[in-house]
């Protein structure tokens, strides 16, 4: 296994600590384990475009592109396994008797991997505060894939991953898809058409892996190391996915999820006809101004009947974890799918490496933060509703609440909640589609993907007045932030013009490029702020070229989205979708039942459509027209124009007939020949490498500074700090930082006793658990010494007994060799 997963490192040296760590997933827990520790285990858990600007013209603009950051820096805003069981992939038998998708079989798959990159020092992505650089990790991140495939056609089949990032991405996809080609022919069924790439929108990942150069800038360029930690764990996902792909069942369920998101623009979402938010107004608890739906794919192997992985859909913004924040975790949808992977370690329906994936869906306008928007500026009011400002007129002290917004802790246990509120509904669904199975079936399993140039796109609306889009351009609203993550200088939301802002986003905007008038014209109502569609140099700044894809199994329609959708957008899209899949419904023959179908249906359901984004790239927003007009935030980054919208919805229409039944293959891309650029190799990075690491003088790495106390009571924090090093020497991918060991003793032995025999302590929490916390300090630059601080929030769930804290490190010399080390607390009881 090892062995086999080194072409998969890329240039990267193998990580020991991942193949180890694997190899250690096969291999199950060690022998003796009580089965109540495994819950803790979450181990099982230019491509032909635009050519690459050269280097020295890249340099050249290095210095313009300082000023620019200096001054950009300060925009804060929203841009910005598995079991590995190896198995023969799975091979149609010649000789299947009929056809078997008819009733509901499919081939399918789901596979985890970590992709956690460097969690100190780098920039967070989400909340483009320069300020937010991250300083440990609370949650590792993962990939987690889900393959469906078409038992009759087995090339038929398509990946969706959910990535624990802000969003996806498109240098990260090329990564994603170059590294499927060289994982040999078995893997050339996997192309563009059939990958989508996911994030969940978590605001609280490490930057810098973005294919362009806006939201490169706040994490001063591209980090190499991060990007590699994304593309590689993606691939891994997938690979555990294909490698476990057999015949199953897909079963499709809906929830309602409350008290998990609220609309944060409610005055944009107010602008979209009153008729037509009538229809999705159903009570005071869900008065449709967020969509309040879970839909839930459960996914079971025939084999054997039980469950492998369940992937559900549902909007709430990754902001939780606040802007102050400085912790690496996957965010409330981090937390969902920990929860739920833990608690069907415990189901005896759910295989060994159960996969829970918590896809994001039309979230543009939600927030978790469900208490609303309020002044912390000790005035008890709640922002202004129309411009998120407060008593001194502008938006600083605006900030979402979330359910336990009076704790001090970044919003760690608001997002707990907000996690928790998603998985506990989901696991209800999820429970319920065991007992009544509501199938996936027949049809085909399709996907196409198409690039598309949003740079003077003409074409129809369907009231057949002609529309055009341009290419992007990013409002003034754009630097107020909102209300999860406020601006810093003087814009707020839906009133910014030229006139109001303050001088020096004039000056910024005049940098980039003065907008021409037929550029205005386009993005009117807009104000335009920052042109950057129109600005190439050193590279491109924004994409114009989009991601335009859909997947379809059976009765299920997945639009995958590259930007955030808002909630009346999403509608409005999915509807397109679902009238035009039922009419594609209708024209296809009745399938033939399978041989031994007891259901004499042939008929296919109607058409359940989702919508799963921000993937493939990072396209900013999509609001409604009505909405684009009030400029509020989500307008103000709706980067195409008022037609935005219009414009996706033209463009998936217009390829929707591939996702039929008898229709032929969608036209590859090189015959098209539209590609976005691949800015990897070109992209600037002024990101340092760690020098050198040192202990202080006296110390050893990995030696213990302070803590434990002797005795703790549950609900307490232990703590213990190590001499440290830098925790970018090493991802640790597959493994962990971190970990809390428990003693094991026997009846009537000597605890000391047995504490001194090494295999009396098993690990019971690890990187992958919410409660352990790795924090990293420097403590002298020109020394190169660190300390961690390493604290378990204990649970009132934990077990009573005695415990101790280790720490994994790795030191870095002055000749750069890397050598690990670790560090072990003294032990310490709880009661
Ligand atoms: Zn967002």
């Amino acid at each position: 296994m090892a062995e086999s997963l080194r072409p998969l490192m890329g240039d990267r040296k193998p990580d020991a600590n991942r193949e180890a760590h694997t190899s250690s997933c096969e291999e199950g827990w060690p022998t003796g384990e009580p089965a109540k520790h495994r819950i803790f285990d979450d181990a099982e858990n230019t491509p032909d475009g635009r050519p690459g600007q050269r280097r020295s013209l890249a340099f050249r603009c290095a210095a313009a592109l300082f000023l620019c950051c200096l001054m950009l820096c300060v925009l804060r805003a929203c841009v910005p396994g598995s079991s590995v069981r190896r198995v023969t992939p799975w091979q149609h038998p010649a000789d299947s008797p009929g056809s078997a998708s008819a009733d509901g079989l499919y081939l399918v798959g789901v596979g985890k991997a970590d992709i956690t990159g460097p969690v100190v020092e780098i920039n967070l992505m989400g909340y483009a505060d320069p300020k937010q650089v991250g300083t440990g990790l609370r949650q590792r991140l993962y990939s987690r894939a889900f393959i469906v495939g078409n038992v009759e056609k087995p090339e038929e089949r398509f990946v969706y991953l959910v990535l624990d990032t802000q969003s996806g991405d498109t240098a990260i996809r090329y990564g994603i898809l170059n590294g499927l080609k060289d994982l040999g022919p078995e893997y050339a069924v996997y192309s563009h058409h059939n990958v989508a790439v996911t994030g969940t929108h978590s605001h609280a990942g490490p930057g810098g892996w973005l294919n362009y150069l806006l939201p490169q800038i706040t994490s001063k360029g591209f980090d190499r190391q991060g990007y590699r930690a994304i593309v590689d764990g993606a691939l891994l996902s997938i690979r555990r996915a294909h490698e476990t792909l057999q015949p199953g069942h897909l079963s499709v369920g809906t929830t309602k999820v409350f008290g998990a998101n609220i609309n944060r623009s409610l005055f944009a979402y107010l602008a979209n006809p009153e008729e037509e938010r009538a229809r999705y107004n159903a009570s005071a608890g869900d008065d449709g101004s967020v969509e309040k739906d879970m839909t839930l794919i459960k996914f079971q192997r025939a084999s054997d009947g039980k469950n492998i992985g369940v992937l559900t859909w549902f909007p709430t913004h990754g902001t939780s974890l606040y802007g102050n924040n400085t912790l690496i975790a996957g965010d409330n949808k981090g937390v969902a799918a920990y929860l739920f992977e833990k608690q069907a370690r415990e189901d005896p329906t759910a295989a060994r490496g159960f996969v829970a994936g918590f896809s994001q869906a039309s979230v543009g306008d939600t927030s978790p933060n469900v208490l609303g928007a309020w002044c912390e500026d000790g005035s008890g009011e709640m922002c202004d509703f129309e411009t998120s400002t407060c008593g001194d007129g502008r938006s600083q002290s605006c900030h979402g609440r979330g359910p336990f917004f009076e704790a001090d802790d970044t919003g760690a246990r608001s997002c707990f909640e907000i996690g928790r509120r998603q998985y506990e509904p989901a696991w209800a669904l999820y429970r319920q589609l065991q007992r009544s199975p509501v199938p996936v079936r027949g049809g085909p399993v399709r996907s196409f993907h198409a690039f598309h140039n949003m740079t003077g796109f003409s074409f129809l609306l369907p009231n057949g007045s002609e529309a055009r889009t341009c290419s992007a351009a990013l409002g003034y609203s754009f630097a107020a932030g909102t209300s999860d993550g406020p601006g810093a200088f003087d814009f707020t939301q839906h009133s910014g013009n030229e006139n109001t802002t303050s001088p020096v986003w004039k000056v910024v905007s005049h940098l980039l490029k003065d907008a021409s008038p037929e550029q205005r014209a386009c993005h009117s109502p807009k104000p335009v702020l920052l042109d950057v569609g129109e600005v190439h140099k050193p590279y491109d700044w924004t994409p114009n070229v989009v991601d335009i894809q859909a997947f379809r199994v059976g009765q299920l329609f997945i639009i995958v989205s590259p930007g955030e959708v808002t909630t009346m957008a999403g509608r409005r899209w999915k509807e397109a979708v679902r009238n035009a899949s039922a009419a594609l419904l209708a024209a296809e023959p009745p399938r033939p039942l399978a041989t031994n179908a007891s259901d004499p249906t042939t008929a296919l359901a109607s058409p359940v459509v989702v919508l799963g984004g921000p993937a493939n790239s990072y396209t900013h927003y999509i609001t409604t027209e009505e909405e684009y007009a009030i400029q509020r935030y989500e307008g103000a980054s709706t980067l195409y124009g008022p037609h935005t919208l219009a414009a996706y919805i033209n463009r998936t229409l217009s390829l929707l007939s591939y996702l039929g039944a008898a229709s032929p293959p969608p036209p590859s891309h090189e015959t098209l020949g539209l590609f976005p650029p691949d800015n990897t190799n070109a992209s600037l990075s002024f990101i340092s490498p760690v020098i050198h690491d040192s202990p202080p003088l006296g110390k050893r790495f990995g030696d213990v500074l302070a803590g434990p106390l002797p005795l703790y009571r549950r609900g307490q924090d232990v703590r213990a700090v190590f001499v440290g090093a830098n925790p970018r020497n090493n991802l640790r991918l597959e493994g962990t930082y971190a970990s809390v060991e428990r003693l094991q003793v026997r009846r009537g032995e000597d605890e000391a006793e047995a504490a001194r025999l090494p295999e009396r302590w098993r690990r019971v929490r690890d990187d992958a658990d919410w409660s352990l916390v790795f924090g990293w300090r420097r403590t002298s630059e020109l020394l190169g010494t660190s300390e961690v601080e390493i604290v378990w929030e204990t649970e009132e769930w934990a077990e009573r007994g005695v415990y101790r804290i280790r720490y994994f490190g790795d030191a870095k010399g002055w000749r750069g060799d890397v050598k690990g080390f670790e560090g072990v607390s003294t032990p310490f009881t709880l009661v």
